[in-house]
């Protein structure tokens, strides 16, 4: 074969690859249901009395809901980041097909409590669930990690392992987005728990994403910026794509 026809027959097969991996990770999501359940809410720091009730965790009770972080300059709340980025990755994951539920309508009201978002998941029949935070941890940590479910025995047996499957998932694309994984907590990006309501009573394969710390200067320059947001908006949704694709 000539070298400029092996070239182009090179170029074809490249370009043939990326498109038909292109074509796959599209498909993947199609008719998929993928719930999205922004931590916190805007409300809650007025309602203490509300988000103070103790509601089913899985084996024990917990606070309802709880109020989240804030950057130290006070300048973003949890909730509104976790809101935004919900929002920016429902419109993501909807361009891709997917059916798309949030626990929550807007960034005003209170809750809903734990054990009612793990409901939302389940009465869904999710194929996947994701809860976005970011962390309150020590100044000088940063980076993101990804919680996912240990075995509370008649709780989380049947999705710790889909779940773990998730959260590598999750990690291998916010890793690829560019985003550090956490040096203050964790291992390696990841982290098991079996005290968290929201695991606990799900059904369905669900992680936590903790996306920075928002206690930490650098990760909160970047908190604050709309285009990594977008852009690991765009992470998470590869990540959401990986999992169901392999499913
Ligand atoms: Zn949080």
């Amino acid at each position: 074969m000539k070298a400029a026809s092996m070239a182009v027959l090179t170029l074809a097969v490249v370009v043939g690859g990326s498109l038909a991996a292109t074509d796959a990770e599209r498909a993947a999501l199609d008719a998929k249901t993928i719930v999205l359940d922004p931590g916190h809410n805007g409300g809650n720091a007025a309602s203490p009395e509300k988000i103070k009730k103790q509601v089913p965790a899985g084996g024990f009770r917990k606070d309802c809901d709880t109020t989240g972080t804030a950057t130290n300059d006070g300048k973003l709340s949890e909730h509104a980041f976790n809101w935004d980025v919900s929002r920016r990755l429902k419109k993501l994951l909807e361009a891709r097909g997917a059916k798309v539920v949030l626990t929550r309508r807007h960034d005003r009201g209170t809750g809903p409590c734990i054990d009612r978002r793990a409901a939302i998941g389940n009465r869904a029949k999710a194929d996947a669930v994701i809860s976005i935070h970011a962390d309150g941890g020590p100044a000088g940590g940063r980076g993101f990690h990804v919680i996912h479910p240990g075995t509370l025995k008649g709780y989380t047996e049947p999705i710790v392992k889909p779940s773990k499957r998730l959260a590598l998932d999750m990690r291998t694309e916010l890793t690829r987005a560019g985003l550090a994984r956490a040096n203050y907590i964790g291992n390696k990006g990841l982290s098991q728990r079996t005290d968290l309501g929201g695991l606990n009573l799900s059904k369905v394969p669900k992680i936590f994403v903790e996306l920075g710390n928002m206690r930490n200067r650098a990760d909160a320059r970047r908190l604050k910026s709309r285009s990594w947001r977008q852009s690991t908006a765009r992470a998470l949704r590869d990540g959401l794509a990986r999992y169901v694709a392999r499913d």
